[in-house]
């Protein structure tokens, strides 16, 4: 496994330097504007940090999955909303290469910020071609990663430059690592880690790798499903994977063989449809009573407060996956539920990784009293699987 210990801007003296930081400013979008700006926001640490400290800094990040030059995913709303948290006005380059950014570069003086556009704009980016990199590194004295969202992909800004200029972790990837790392490495107990999301085989990798570290195992969302299928409940319309059913046993034997603690739903919410209609005619059922034409779309009430007795007792708590359909209000009270406890517990160490995990936290106001919210995603997720990520194994070692 990858150390988490990974050498970082505060070993290094960046007075005078240029620095190419990689950034994963990849933001929701609405009518031109940025949506949610979390990851813009969390990169702010380490671009301060750098300027104050006499560097100059240009910031590369990537924007969705354009194919070739595409205006539409340019990133200069990120631009005008950097530029407003950091109440200065942020120019961006018309591209991440080529002579007229090398001149742009060559401009800088300590203190300037600039943004680059879109590196996948660029195809050899994610091919992690090796002279790509090295046009990118042009000008550059230090390279700095803090895009931990991007880390998981081997790409020319999150891997290849990092073999040509000197890699330091940005203070935002060093975070994510020390938090997910005390995760894997030594929980405060007892640790309890609850999954869910829609589907048991994204995340039966998690579990495997999870299920040794914790003290409890609480499943829910569409995935608690194919557990309830593996013990011999009926799901009726729910979300259900059958084929992995046999794993789902496997899963529920190797965690009470290590003598620890799964909870499954013991009551569910289900509805005739999932969605609005739906909503209105939704019925709570034990376990063993889900009706033929009704789908589960959230954990019951007797299930939530298992939930909040094991999140009480516990000293740290991993979250991912949403346990309903939050997505529609009526079926979000397990989620929402969820991160109340978690918050309620200051005196835990509380981790939230994951994509709609973490939207539900942030949509619930509570995301600043969790101890970390991880800006991770599919990165997070791979982390805690127990992979390498390649932009953590490009940095050198602290
Ligand atoms: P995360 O992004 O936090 O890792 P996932 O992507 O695995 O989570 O799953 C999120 C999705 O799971 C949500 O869109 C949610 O609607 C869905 N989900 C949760 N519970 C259910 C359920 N009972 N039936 C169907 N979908 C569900
Ligand atoms: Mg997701």
């Amino acid at each position: 496994m990858t150390s988490f210990r990974k050498r970082t801007i505060r070993d290094v003296d960046p007075s005078g330097k240029k620095v190419f930081v990689r950034v994963d400013f990849n933001v929701p979008l609405e009518n031109g504007k940025v949506a949610d700006d979390t990851r813009i926001r969390a990169a702010l640490p380490t671009i301060k940090s750098l300027t104050e400290r006499g560097a100059a800094v240009a910031l590369c990040s990537h924007l969705g999955r354009p194919k070739g030059v595409d205006p539409g995913h340019s990133l200069a709303p990120v631009a005008a909303r950097l530029g407003e948290l950091l109440g200065k006005k942020i120019a961006l380059l018309s591209d991440c290469i080529g002579p007229q950014v090398q001149a742009a570069i060559g401009r800088l003086r300590r203190g300037d910020v600039v943004l680059l556009e879109n590196v996948r704009f660029h195809p050899e980016e994610e091919k992690n071609d090796p002279a790509f990199a090295k046009e990118l590194a042009k000008g550059f004295d230090l390279y700095v990663n803090d895009a931990f969202g991007a880390a998981h992909r081997a790409h020319a800004s999150t891997a290849a430059i990092a073999t040509i200029l000197p890699a330091y972790a940005g203070l935002l990837m060093e975070k994510e690592l020390t938090a997910l790392g005390s995760i894997l490495s030594e929980p405060k107990r007892p640790f309890v880690a609850i999954i869910g999301g829609a589907k048991v085989s994204s995340k039966i990798d998690v579990l495997r790798s999870l299920i040794p570290k914790v003290d409890t195992l609480a499943v829910g969302g569409g995935m608690a499903n194919t557990f309830l299928l593996a013990t011999g409940r009926k799901v009726g319309l729910s979300l259900v994977e059958e084929d992995r059913a046999g794993e789902a046993a496997r899963i529920i034997e190797q965690v009470e063989g290590d003598r620890k603690r799964i909870l499954l739903p013991v009551d569910v919410l289900a509805a005739p449809s999932v969605d609005e209609e739906g909503a209105q005619r939704a019925v709570t059922y034990d376990v063993d009573d889900v009706p033929d034409g009704m789908a589960i779309v959230d954990i019951g009430p007797r299930t939530v407060a298992q939930y909040r007795d094991a999140i009480r007792e516990a000293r740290t708590v991993f979250w991912n996956g949403p346990v309903g359909v939050f997505e529609i209000d009526a079926f979000a009270n397990g989620t929402r539920q969820i991160a109340q406890f978690m918050a309620n517990n200051p005196g835990a160490t509380t981790v939230v990784g994951g994509g709609e995990s973490v939207q539900a936290v942030t949509e619930a106001g509570l995301a600043d009293r969790m101890s970390h919210v991880s800006t991770g995603g599919g990165a997070s997720l791979e982390f805690l699987e127990g992979k390498t990520l390649p932009g953590v194994e490009a940095i050198p070692d602290a």
